[in-house]
């Protein structure tokens, strides 16, 4: 899961990215309206917090070309306490979201949360997959109700797999979807984070298969007599 922080004030943007960060989202800053808006028209995101008084562009500007470009990204959107006319502005253009500054880390984490599982359509908080079960709030993985230890990145990873079960992910959007800017990661990388993922997960029945060439994908639960075939993904 992958999140585009626009703030100007460096202190907040680093709390937030650093507390998102240990919750085991990826995280990308900019400080600016116009880069936040060159960034949504490059990258995939899943989530954008935006606060409304940027530099360069506004807020609101920001997220009206957003929702001009029919995208359908969540957006949280952090006002000052007393500008309720920005906060109706922000919601009328399309924010799923408001926080007024200042708030508490906890709550804009459990925020964060609720958009993205929104997003993904899950109508409850815990997904299912073969013995193994994943709650999107605490993001605990468990496997017949105990325990199952998972990195940061595996957690992230499970959680992106669960939430496009069936579906073909390359490495290339895996690279995007768990790294940030600047950070060198390989595909090789990812073969070792798969490959782990996968020994923990082999006494839950949930498979990760290989599309040899295309990337991997989340054996189904219900598979088909020729599910074994990577040609059929
Ligand atoms: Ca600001």
């Amino acid at each position: 899961m992958r999140i585009l922080i626009a703030e100007d004030d460096s202190i907040l943007a680093d709390g937030l990215s650093r507390s998102l960060r240990y919750e085991g989202y990826a995280v990308d800053v900019v400080h600016d309206g116009s880069s936040a808006d060159s960034a949504l028209q490059l990258q995939t995101f899943d989530l954008l917090i935006l606060d409304l008084g940027l530099p360069r562009m506004s807020g609101l500007s920001v997220l009206r070309k957003l929702r001009q470009r029919h995208t359908a990204l969540p957006v949280l959107i952090l006002t000052a306490a007393d500008s309720v006319e920005q906060r109706v502005e922000g919601l009328d253009l399309g924010a799923d979201d408001y926080m007024s500054k200042p708030f508490a880390l906890s709550e804009l984490e459990a925020r964060v949360r609720a958009l993205i599982r929104r997003n993904g359509g899950a109508r409850t908080s815990v997904l299912h997959h073969h013995r193994l079960a994943f709650d999107l709030n605490g993001r605990v993985a468990t496997i017949d109700e105990q325990p199952l230890e998972l990195s940061a990145r595996e957690t992230s990873l499970l959680e992106i797999f669960l939430s496009r079960s069936g579906r073909m992910i390359s490495k290339s959007q895996l690279v995007d979807l768990l790294c940030e800017w600047g950070e060198e990661v390989t595909t090789n990388a990812i073969e070792v984070y798969i490959h782990r993922l996968r020994k923990k997960l082999e006494p839950s029945g949930a498979r990760i298969l290989t599309v040899r060439g295309l990337g991997y994908c989340l054996e189904p639960e219900t598979k088909s007599e020729s599910a074994d075939s990577a040609a059929t993904i």
